[in-house]
């Protein structure tokens, strides 16, 4: 599974988790995901690869 994001177009395996602490350094803080590059949120769709889940099987048994 890959996600792609519609603001930059930049392809990546996970969002990245940004954080918003709202400018507190303590406290409740927020997690969203995020493109890893652009750092934009709600932004990217996920892309079906035919096959992919099954080689990361193979992977992890190898
Ligand atoms: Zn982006």
């Amino acid at each position: 599974m890959s996600y792609q994001c519609h603001n930059c177009g930049a392809v990546f395996e996970e969002p990245y988790a940004a954080s918003d602490r709202h400018g507190f350094t303590y406290g409740p803080c927020e997690e969203y995901d995020v493109c890893p590059s652009c750092r934009v949120a709600g932004m990217f769709s996920e892309i079906e690869e035919d096959g992919e889940v099954e080689d990361e099987e193979l992977l992890e048994t190898a």
